[in-house]
């Protein structure tokens, strides 16, 4: 059985992500096919999503406009697998403001009960990597490329933390949803995509 993953490739790191997914789909021993998706009809059919780092008004202005933002929602709520990255956490989450500027107006998925705190670690210039563990996904140890970074200052009792850095939390998941703060497909470990597939499961084929 093979499952369907697309990247949303309005903005962003996608080829990266299609790359560590690809990568993390033979590790695993799963079979399926890993491409950009961007319309309404191409994310209706898939058995997961990965949501890239990016721009998060410019992707999300993107999928209101040609009303991809709606399917996405739709199909979480259903219970496909995702997984947000940085701008994808954004994005995912029910609350975001920016660290200097404030409340904006942005377009969210508002499925993910966290208030999210843009540019948490600082501008461009203060990007920097550090050493990322997730105990209760497994991760033992990984490398968080951190971007203009967000992070998460308060969650919902649904929400789990899975990874914490400089006592801000930087990773959680939500039942189906899986947010990071970092750049887990900069690196070449593919650990957190790893993990990603293996919480897609193949969509059954209609029994003849
Ligand atoms: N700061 C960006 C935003 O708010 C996210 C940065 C990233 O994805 N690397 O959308």
């Amino acid at each position: 059985m093979s499952v369907n993953i697309g990247v949303l490739g309005m903005q962003g790191d996608v080829a990266e992500n299609i790359a560590a997914t690809r990568t993390a789909l033979a590790k695993a021993g799963m079979k399926g096919t890993v491409k950009q998706v961007k319309t309404p009809s191409e994310i209706s059919k898939l058995d997961g999503l990965i949501i890239p780092g990016g721009e998060s008004t410019m992707i999300g202005q993107m999928s209101l406009v040609n009303g991809a933002i709606k399917t996405i929602k739709d199909k979480i709520q259903k219970g496909m697998p995702v997984f947000g990255i940085c701008a994808g956490l954004i994005l995912l989450s029910k609350n975001a403001k920016d660290r200097v500027v404030g409340k904006m107006d942005q377009p969210l998925l508002d499925l993910l009960d966290v208030r999210v705190e843009r540019n948490s670690f600082g501008r461009q210039r203060d990007s920097f990597e550090a050493e990322i563990t997730a105990q209760p996904l497994g991760i033992v140890t990984s490398r968080g490329i951190f971007i203009r970074a967000p992070s998460i200052e308060g969650m919902g009792k649904d929400v789990q933390t899975v990874s914490k850095f400089n006592e801000k939390v930087v990773a959680v998941k939500q039942g189906n949803i899986l947010g990071v703060a970092f750049h887990p497909e900069l690196t070449s470990d593919v650990s957190w995509h790893k993990y990603f597939v293996s919480m897609i499961k193949p969509a059954k084929k209609p029994q003849k």
